[in-house]
């Protein structure tokens, strides 16, 4: 992605009237003045040269006793990152001492007057140079100096241009930025809550919110129409690898509208982020797929459409057979799956790695098998009746020495196991277009998922999601939500809905996934009073703006587009939180710490 083109306006001081990066031609034979870090240094006994960085890049000063006079003396004492301030005259280098990599290589600026501004001890990490090997948990607990590394510094500027083109649209579409409370009460998006807790009423807590989508619902009653917000959101989830406690969505929603309106809205959305700030050229409208076709052709809700490897059904076909395992499985209401990862000459050991695999992912076990002629290269083989086998084969499309992968399972785990060693075939036999960019909707979601731990509904997105058409909570299971996503290579990166505009109707919904009218009316009354007073037809969505910064710069981790990210287990190296409190504090808040650390 293209860095800023032009450098911030610049009113001279006492530090400086020109930015490091602007030492270009036209500034040759004048006097300028610069500040900022020493990046690197070479001494050459009668010279020094230095390379100065402020934001916008780098300039070498040369330190000559000719021109230098006293400020010699400093040239030869300055170290890695200390903070000058310079001035000097700016000439063309000599051609053979012409850095080509530098924006500013054909110049330099010879130090007639130098400010030592601050010393720098040696970092703990280099600078400069910087190999990626350092340990992360180093990395935070200096974030300020791994800030000054220019990957980070571009990370950070792009997300600053994402969230401005993202401003500029919406205001141009006549949205209001409004700020919603961070101390609220809990909205359930599917997450534990974080609590913080009330010293006026000892023994309540706060929640932070996991999205503001109460208040943006509230909004909308509050005739505002049109909202964004570019938020902080806090889930307590267990951690996976690449989230955080806390983390930035945009938050969208508008009044009088369906969801092709919502749709709509959002593709010309990203499509003009995306030229804004550099990001894949979006075509529209985007593909769209329908929920439970994204599942049957990529087991997944979050497909990744840069390449084929479908899944395909197969019980149907094995509805008789003698095999015991796909005969238990389907006849316990299981299926059985494939997928055709075409023509692969791999060796047993490496098949036994997809079985391994398949199982880590929690299926029983997976059939491996190379169509040779009618039938199937496999230990499996044996099992299966000659009918089946190339029934198995015409429908997988398989042909000669064409490697098939099969799970027998319960259809949520046959579904996820397959969908993940899609993306890791796809991945080990080099099958993604790493310059291609799929983006689709998913669409025509459930309303529900059944929780079989708990012997309840729980909703697929949350409670406030309206159902297309009647809604019959003794058919729950049947109904289908107003609700898309949107993916990108195989990444949600944002979803929303239609929501319950009626205060009856959401009622029933929430009965239908076990939340009785006297809970509703204690978690949600405020809502379902609001619903009362004249709720127009609404809806909006949310996306993470951390992983959309990190899909733009094709970045590792989120925690490389956060300015001040936690670590992967979720605490903060740089400032050590969470940390313990001391008693007395704890004593305010009417609490005491059971088995905690003590501050
Ligand atoms: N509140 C939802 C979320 O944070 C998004 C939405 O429905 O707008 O995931």
């Amino acid at each position: 992605m293209s860095a800023e083109p032009d450098f911030p306006a610049l009113r001279a001081n006492r530090y400086r009237d020109l930015w490091c990066g602007q030492v270009l031609d036209d500034r040759v034979d004048t006097e300028a003045r610069v500040a900022g870090w020493v990046h690197r240094r070479r001494d050459h006994g009668g010279l020094v040269f230095i390379d100065l960085r402020d934001r916008t890049g780098l300039v070498q000063l040369v330190f000559d006793p000719d021109d230098a006079g006293q400020a010699f003396e400093l040239g030869h004492r300055l170290r890695s990152e200390d903070v000058l301030s310079v001035a000097g005259r700016i000439v063309r280098r000599s051609p053979e001492t012409v850095n080509p990599e530098l924006p500013t290589g054909e110049f330099e600026l010879r130090v007639s007057e130098a400010d030592l501004l601050a010393d720098a001890e040696t970092p703990p990490f280099e600078i400069e140079g910087f190999s990626g090997e350092v340990n992360e948990d180093m990395r935070l607990r200096h974030r300020y100096l791994d800030l000054r590394r220019e990957r980070v510094r571009h990370a950070i500027e792009v997300r600053h241009r994402v969230a401005k083109a993202l401003r500029d649209f919406l205001t141009d579409e006549g949205f209001y930025e409004i700020e919603t409370p961070m101390l609220s009460r809990s909205t359930p998006e599917g997450a534990r809550d974080f609590l913080v807790p009330s010293r006026r009423e000892p023994g309540s807590f706060y929640a932070l919110p996991q999205s503001p989508q109460l208040f943006k619902q509230l909004l909308m009653i509050g005739g505002f129409e049109r909202y964004f917000q570019i938020v902080r959101c806090f889930r307590d989830e267990d951690q996976r690898a690449d989230r955080q406690p806390d983390f930035t969505q945009l938050d969208v929603e508008m009044s009088f509208v369906g969801v092709e309106d919502v749709l709509d809205l959002n593709e010309r959305l990203l499509a003009a982020v995306f030229e804004r700030v550099g990001g894949p050229r979006l075509e529209l409208p985007l593909a769209r797929i329908g929920y439970d076709e994204a599942l049957s052709r990529y087991g997944t809700d979050r497909p990744d459409l840069r390449f084929g490897l479908e899944l395909t059904e197969l019980t149907d076909l094995l509805a008789a057979t003698e095999f015991k395992v796909f005969r238990g499985v389907i006849e316990s209401g299981g299926v059985v799956k494939g997928l055709n990862a075409g023509a692969r000459d791999v060796p047993r050991s490496v098949l036994d790695g997809f079985i391994g695999r398949a199982q880590e992912l929690g299926a029983k076990g997976l059939v491996w098998a190379f169509r040779e002629g009618d039938g199937w290269r496999s230990p499996t083989a044996k099992f299966l009746a000659d009918d089946e086998l190339r029934a198995l084969n015409e429908r997988l499309g398989a042909g000669e020495g064409d490697l098939l992968l099969v799970v027998a399972d319960r259809p949520e785990v046959a579904n996820a196991v397959l969908a993940q060693l899609r993306v890791e075939l796809a991945e080990r036999f080099e099958l993604i277009d790493l310059a291609a960019e799929a983006f689709c909707w998913v669409v025509d979601w459930p309303m529900f998922a059944w929780n079989a731990d708990e012997e309840r509904w729980d909703p697929l997105h949350h409670p406030f999601t309206a159902p297309a058409g009647e809604f019959d909570p003794a058919r729950a299971g049947e109904a289908r939500a107003l609700a898309y996503d949107v993916v990108w290579n195989g990444q949600e990166m944002g979803g929303g809905s239609i929501r319950i505009s009626d205060p009856e109707l959401q009622e029933r919904v929430f009965e239908a996934i076990g939340i009785g009218p006297e809970q509703a009316r204690e978690r949600f009354g405020f809502l379902l009073d609001a619903l009362k007073y004249g709720a127009p037809p609404h809806g909006g969505i949310a996306y993470g703006l951390d992983r959309i910064v990190q899909r733009l710069l094709h970045a590792d981790s989120i925690r490389e587009v956060i300015a001040f990210p936690k670590s992967a287990s979720g605490a903060d190296p740089l400032t050590g939180a969470p940390a313990p409190v001391d008693d007395a504090q704890l004593r305010e808040l009417g609490l005491a710490a059971r088995g905690a650390r003590r501050a």
